[in-house]
Formats: C-alpha cells, structure tokens, sequence
C-alpha cells in the first residue's frame, strides 16, 4: 500500500511534469529544425540563384573578351595597314560587336592616331576618335602590366561607351591598341542570345545601369529571391538582376508553412497534455473508486453483523428455554424470521449489485401487482418499526393496475428504500409508504420525515458507493449500493425512481418515488382512492 502510494506520488510530482516538459522541449525542436530546414531551402534556393547569376555575367565578359582576343591576333604592330585588310573580312562573324580598331602612338605626347579600322565608317568614327583622346584617355589604366587587357566602361552624354585596350611595344616605341565595342548591338543581338531563357518560368532578369535604369528585361519588384551581380571586367557599370517570380508567393508559402508547423507542433503538444490530463484523472478516479470499494467492503461486513447478533441472542434464548410467554416466543421468532429476511434481502442486494457491476443482472419479468410486493417488504421491517418506534402507513390506491415486474428485484428496491427511511429518517417517527397509479404507470412512493437530503446531493446519492454527507458524519451504517442498485431495478423495468426533498413546511423529509410502467392504463375498478392495504395494517411500534 505504501509502495503504491509512494508509485503514485511519483507520477504526480515528478513523471508528469517530466513528461509535459519533454513534449515541450520536443515540440520546441522539432518547430526549430522544420524552421532551419525551411531556411536551408530558402538558402538553397538563394545560393543557386547567385551562381546562375555569376555564371551568366561571366559568359558576357568571356564572349567579348574572345572577340578582343581575335582583334589582337589582327593587329600587327610592325604592319600596321593591314590591320583593316586583315580584319573586316571576318569581322561581323568573328567580333560582331567591334566596330572599330584604333592604335595610338603612345612614344609622343601628341598621341598620334596611327591606324583606324572600321566596321561602317561614319562620322561617328570621328567622334569617337575626338572622345577617346580627349575625355577618355585620362580614365584609362597603365599601370602595372601594360601589355595586358583592359576594359573602360564609362556613361558620356547618356551613351554608354565600352572599349578593349592593350598596349605593345615595337622598335623602341609604345603602341596603345583600342577596341571599340558597340554596346546598343550588344544589348539587342548579344543579351536575348544570352538572357532569354532565364526570363522566363520562374525566374525574371533584367540588367541596370549605374544608376539603375533598365537597359535590358523587364523591371522586376525586388524582393527576398533578387540577385543582383556587377559585370566583372567589361560592362563593371551594368548589373544582372535575377528575381524569382514566385519571391513573394514563396515568402507567403514560407510564412504559411511556418504557421502550419507551429500549428501542428502546439496541437500535438495540446493532444499530449490532454493525454497527460486524462490519465490523470482517470487514475484519480480509479483511486477515489478504490477507496469507496474498500468502505464498501468495511460497511457490508459491519452491516451483516447486526441482523446475524440478533438472530444469534434471539436463537440462544429460545433454546435455552428461557421464555416468560408463549407471546414472548412467538415475538422472539418472528425477529429471527425478520431479521434473517433482513440478512437475505442484504446479501441479495450485494449479490444483485455485483450482477449488475458485472453486467450479468437479469430480470424474470411477470404480470404482478405491485402492492402485493410492497407489502411484502413492509412486513420485513415489521420488527424493526417496533424496535425502533416508528409507524410506517402503508396505503394502496384500491384496483391498481398489475405491471411487468420480476418480484423478488422489486422487492428488493423496496426494501432498499425503506432500510434508508429507517435508517436516516429514524427520528422522523414515521414513514409513509403509497402505493398509487398515476398516468400509465404504478407509483410507489417512500416518504420519510428526516432530516431530508442537500439538492447538490440529490442526484449523485444513485451513483454507486456514493454516501451523503450526514450519513458519514453521523456514522450511519451503509455501502452506498441501494439507491444504485433500485435505480438499476427501476430503469430495468421502464421505469424511474427520483427523490425530492424537503416535503414538509419546515425543510424536513424526503420522498423517493417509484415509478413502474402499468400493464394496462386504467386501473382496476377506476378508483384511486387510497387506503390501507387490508391485509397488512399500520405498524405500530410496541408499547412497553
Ligand atoms: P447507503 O444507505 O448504504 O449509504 P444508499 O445508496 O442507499 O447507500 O443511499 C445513498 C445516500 O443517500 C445515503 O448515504 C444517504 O446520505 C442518502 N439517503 C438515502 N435515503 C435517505 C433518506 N431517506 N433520508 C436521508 N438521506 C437518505
């Protein structure tokens, strides 16, 4: 007992709230790894969206970083007017986006234009010449490795001008040769070549200038997926931008997702701690079951003992032959009969309550009368009225209709009623048992003039081992079956048993009802009168 005690104490005090923790913490983990593994996708995604980026500014500089490679195969600085005998022929396959070669002498301050090749000769070519010496020259770079390849990519008068420059040294004398790059036939043929197909799908581009003006694509709303990546050595103004066009569905889906997870883990953590909270009241209950099981079994032993020492005392005197009257006698072995009725009815109810807990309880319905059965039952209390000096009025509505009833059940739930009304309404001085009819059914009511019942307990007294109040307080011998067990008997036979309680003026008494379906509506001979049974009178209690 101790042990279990200690077990259970266990499981309040400490695997309970362990366990409610450890729902907690798992709830926690498993939301902060579905977040994590949401942020690694969203990475993924952002990661895969920069290297197609990278990949994609990278193929521009590589394809005009060949056509400057081609142009430097052509120009041949000990040659130099064969740079544009050697170079048109093959220039719009080749450098489709060159428009002129140009080489400067870079050994005289006067910076001679020493050779000029064009694509579409023009007085654009002028300009640009005047461009390039005069507004260009100083942005250009000649530091470090002079022979190595060098773009400028500037914004003159709106006009983004791109150009390739290298410079070569021959017989004591430096050159500088200049790449013209026609950047608007590299927006219109070179960009669509290279940037349609990630415009399309999911995903939007498009390319800006410095100060984010479009110059390529379609605008796209930045949002949580746009990349954007600079032209490394060529174009180094512009951008590439990559949105993807669900970035913002994708954020809605993330925030759902996000809610859906939180959703779920606080329902499983609800589900668990209802779980917890169900298990622990059923094991309270089991525990307060357990306890009134074991009164139960206290108060029946103590119960049997009372009619047994009655019949034992009564049994020693008349054997002992110590009888002043043949009265005497007979009275004595009427409490024996009376006592051991008692004794019977009280096993019965144990055994029928235990039928019933087991679901085995089976009536043997027959067409009876009630008031027969009724009176039958008063008589056992007959003894004990006199003992205890109470009148029970036994009245019967004359011509009551006959019910389905199994006699020995109902005689049973009678008795029931009438052992409470002695034993919690003894100083009352009387019960009032009636038999009546009323709307289809037989009516059989048990009053007492107690001290009557709490409303609050008026309803549980038919729960099973459950006592009242004054019944513990006043140590009142009891299991807490009976009004279990007549209402089992009550519903079994389509009927109902209540209790109402005060019924006289001054708060006292109570009055349980009995009510059995009539076999037939009208009662016998019409009446409803009520009068005492015939055969069975008042009892009176004796007087000394
Ligand atoms: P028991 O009498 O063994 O306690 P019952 O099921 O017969 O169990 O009754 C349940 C409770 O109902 C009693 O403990 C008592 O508090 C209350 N009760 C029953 N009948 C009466 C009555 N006539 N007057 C007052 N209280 C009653």
């Amino acid at each position: 007992m101790q042990r279990r005690r200690l077990r259970e104490r266990l499981l309040y005090f400490a695997i309970v709230p362990a366990i409610v923790f450890a729902v907690l913490v798992l709830g926690g983990i498993a939301l902060r790894t579905t977040l994590q593994i949401e942020k690694a996708r969203q990475q993924t995604v952002f990661d895969a969206t920069l290297t197609l980026a990278d990949e994609r500014v990278d193929r521009l500089d590589k394809i005009i970083i060949a056509q400057d490679n081609v142009v430097a195969a052509h120009v041949d600085i000990a040659n130099l007017t064969t740079i544009a005998r050697r170079w048109l022929p093959t220039a719009s396959r080749e450098t489709p986006t060159v428009r002129a070669i140009l080489v400067l002498d870079l050994s005289h301050d006067s910076r001679d234009v020493l050779a000029f090749a064009s694509r579409a000769p023009g007085r654009e070519d002028d300009a640009f010449r005047r461009l390039l010496l005069g507004r260009l020259f100083s942005s250009l770079n000649f530091e470090g490795n002079t022979e190595e390849l060098r773009h400028l990519h500037q914004i003159i008068d709106q006009q983004s001008i791109l150009i390739s420059y290298w410079q070569r040294s021959y017989a004591g004398r430096r050159y500088l040769v200049v790449a013209w790059h026609d950047v608007p036939r590299l927006v219109h043929d070179v960009f669509p070549r290279l940037y349609r197909d990630i415009d399309r799908g999911n995903s939007r581009m498009n390319i800006t200038d410095e100060e984010g003006r479009i110059v390529f694509g379609p605008p796209i709303k930045a949002g949580e997926f746009t990349v954007g990546r600079p032209f490394p050595t060529t174009l180094y103004n512009w951008r590439l931008q990559i949105a993807l066009t669900s970035a913002d569905d994708l954020g809605d889906k993330v925030e759902r997702q996000r809610m859906v997870e939180l959703g779920m883990v606080g329902f499983a953590a609800i589900v668990v701690l209802v779980g917890v909270m169900i298990v622990i009241f059923a094991s309270i209950k089991e525990r307060r079951l357990a306890a009134l099981k074991s009164d139960f079994v206290a108060n029946v032993s103590h119960e049997l003992k009372t009619p047994l020492a009655l019949v034992r005392m009564f049994g020693e005197i008349l054997l002992a032959d110590r009888v002043a009257s043949e009265d005497k006698r007979r009275q004595y072995l009427q409490i024996i009969v009376s006592e051991s009725e008692r004794l019977t009815a009280l096993i019965e109810n144990v055994l029928d309550f235990a039928k019933v807990e087991r679901g085995k309880a089976a009536y043997e319905f027959a067409p009876g009368r009630l008031e027969d059965v009724v009176s039958r039952a008063v008589d056992v209390y007959r003894y004990r009225a006199e003992r205890d000096g109470i009148v029970v009025h036994l009245a019967s509505a004359e011509g009551l209709p006959e019910a389905m009833i199994d006699a020995r059940a109902m005689e049973l739930a009678i008795i029931n009623l009438l052992d409470n009304a002695f034993k919690y309404a003894k100083d009352g001085g009387r019960v009032d048992v009636d038999v009546v009819s009323d709307d289809g059914s037989v009516v059989v009511r048990v009053s007492d003039r107690g001290p009557g019942i709490d409303p609050e307990e008026q309803e549980r007294i038919f729960e099973r081992f459950v006592r009242g109040r004054r019944a513990g307080e006043q140590r009142i011998r009891g299991s807490g079956i009976g009004l279990a067990l007549v209402k089992h008997i009550a519903e079994s036979h389509g009927g109902s048993v209540e209790v109402k309680s005060p019924v006289t003026e001054d708060g006292k008494g109570s009055v349980f009802i009995l009510r059995i379906p009539a076999l037939r509506g009208e009662p016998r001979g019409g009446s409803k009168r009520l009068s005492p049974a015939p055969s069975e009178p008042d009892i009176e209690p004796e007087v000394a």
